[in-house]
C-alpha cells in the first residue's frame, strides 16, 4: 500500500471499530439512535449538503445529499443495524492478520465506514456533487421501515444505487432469489392423550403434511451441497414448529410451523403459494409472513470494468441465494451495484473484515463516482 492508502486504512479502520462498538440491535433502540448522532457529526460541516432523518415504527433512517436535489445520480445505501448475539459484550473489535473482527464487522459496519468517509471526501472535494447517501436501521429484519419506507413514503429516489452489502470484492450479484416466509397452521381436537381415537392430534396431521411438502422441493430440486452454480433452484427449510398445548397427557388441538422458501425466477410468490397450499391441503391455514419476488439487479458494466482495472482480476457475476434492501430499489425501477470488501463469517461473534480490500472497495466506488459525475 502506499502512504495515502495506509492513511486511508487506518482512518477506516478506526471508524469501523468506533461503529461496532455501538451495539445497534433490534432490542436496542437507544444504541441505534446514538450511532445515528455518531454518523450526523461525521457528516456536518460539509457545504452544500443536506441531513435528513425520517421514522417509521421507530426505525430511523438517515438521508443525506446536495441540497438542490432529492434524487441524486448515485446513491449509497447501507444499514447500521447488526444482529443479536446472546452474549451483550461482544460488540467490540480485534485487529488480526489484516483484518478487523467483530459483530457487524462485514455486515455492514466497514462498509458504512467507508460510504461515510467517501461521501465526505468526495463533497468536500467537489461541493454540490450528486452523490447520496441512506443509511437504514432495519435490513437484518426485512428492510419495510427502512429502504421500503424511504422510496415508498418518503420520496427517495436515485440514477443508481450502491448497496456494499453482498457479492464480494469480484464478485458482483446480478440475481436475487425471491423470498416466502410463511407461517402454517393446522386444527385439530383435543382429547385426553389415553384415549387418541378420540381426539384429533393437529401436530401429527401436520407433520404429515410438512413432510409432503418437503418431499415436494426434494423431490423436484434435490440440495445439492457441493454444487457450484450457485445453487439456483427453489429450497424450503422448516424453521420453527409450535403447539400452544404444554401437557404431556392432552392431543393438540392446534400446531403451527414457519417455512423459509427461497426461489429464482421464473418461480413468484404467488405460484409458489398456489403450489404449497395444494400440496398441503385445504386443512391448513397459510399465512404469508414476508414475501419478496426474485429479482434482477441491472449492475451497471462500467462498475465492473472499474472493479476489473483496479483489482487486475476478472469479475464474475454471481446470483445469490440471499436478499437484500436491492429489491426495493429494483420495484422503484433503481438499478443497483451490489458488491462488497472481502467479509466472512457474517452473522457469528468472530465477523471479520479485510482492511486491505476495504480500501480497495473504496477506490473502486471513488473512481466509479467520479468518472460518472465529474468526468474524470
Ligand atoms: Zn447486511
Amino acid at each position: 500500500m502506499t502512504n495515502d492508502e495506509k492513511e486511508l486504512a487506518s482512518r477506516l479502520t478506526a471508524l469501523t471499530r468506533d461503529l461496532i462498538l455501538i451495539p445497534t440491535t433490534d432490542s436496542h433502540p437507544t444504541e441505534r439512535e446514538r450511532c445515528f448522532e455518531f454518523i450526523h457529526n461525521h457528516l456536518e460541516g460539509l457545504a452544500g449538503v443536506q441531513t435528513n432523518y425520517h421514522e417509521s415504527n421507530g426505525y430511523r433512517s438517515l438521508v443525506a445529499g446536495p441540497k438542490t436535489s432529492t434524487a441524486p445520480e448515485i446513491l449509497l445505501c447501507g444499514h447500521i443495524d447488526v444482529i443479536e448475539h446472546p452474549d451483550p459484550d461482544c460488540y467490540h473489535s480485534t485487529i488480526r492478520d489484516g483484518r478487523i473482527y467483530g459483530p457487524g464487522a462485514g455486515d455492514m459496519k466497514g462498509a458504512d465506514a467507508a460510504m461515510l468517509d467517501l461521501f465526505r471526501t468526495l463533497h468536500a472535494q467537489h461541493p454540490g456533487i450528486s452523490l447520496g447517501l441512506a443509511l437504514t436501521s432495519d435490513e437484518e429484519i426485512g428492510g419495510t421501515d427502512g429502504v421500503q419506507f424511504l422510496i415508498q413514503e418518503a420520496g427517495l429516489q436515485a440514477g443508481i444505487v450502491i448497496v456494499p452489502d453482498g457479492g464480494s470484492l469480484n464478485e458482483v450479484t446480478i440475481e436475487e432469489k425471491g423470498v416466502l416466509h410463511l407461517r402454517v397452521r393446522r386444527e385439530g381436537h383435543s382429547a385426553h392423550g389415553a384415549r387418541p381415537w378420540l381426539g384429533t392430534n393437529a401436530l401429527e396431521l401436520l407433520l404429515k403434511q410438512l413432510d409432503a411438502l418437503l418431499a415436494y422441493f426434494t423431490d423436484n430440486w434435490p440440495v445439492d451441497r457441493a454444487a457450484d452454480h450457485g445453487h439456483w433452484y427453489p429450497t424450503c427449510s422448516l424453521n420453527v414448529i409450535e403447539t400452544p398445548n404444554e401437557s404431556a397427557n392432552r392431543i393438540p388441538s392446534e400446531a403451527s410451523a414457519t417455512l423459509d422458501i427461497r426461489f429464482p425466477p421464473p418461480h413468484t410468490v404467488g405460484a409458489m403459494l398456489d403450489n404449497i397450499s395444494s400440496i398441503l391441503g385445504p386443512d391448513c391455514y397459510l399465512e404469508p409472513l414476508m414475501t419478496a419476488e426474485p429479482c434482477h439487479l441491472d449492475p451497471d458494466p462500467l462498475f465492473c470494468e472499474i472493479t476489473e482495472s483496479i483489482t487486475g482480476s476478472p469479475v464474475r457475476l454471481i446470483r445469490a441465494a440471499g436478499a437484500s434492501d436491492s429489491r426495493f430499489f429494483r420495484r422503484a425501477g433503481i438499478p443497483v451495484n451490489l458488491s462488497r470488501p472481502l467479509v466472512g463469517n457474517l452473522h457469528a461473534e468472530d465477523e471479520w473484515l479485510d482492511i486491505e480490500s476495504m480500501v480497495t472497495y473504496y477506490q473502486i466506488c471513488q473512481r466509479y463516482i467520479c468518472q460518472k459525475l465529474i468526468g474524470n
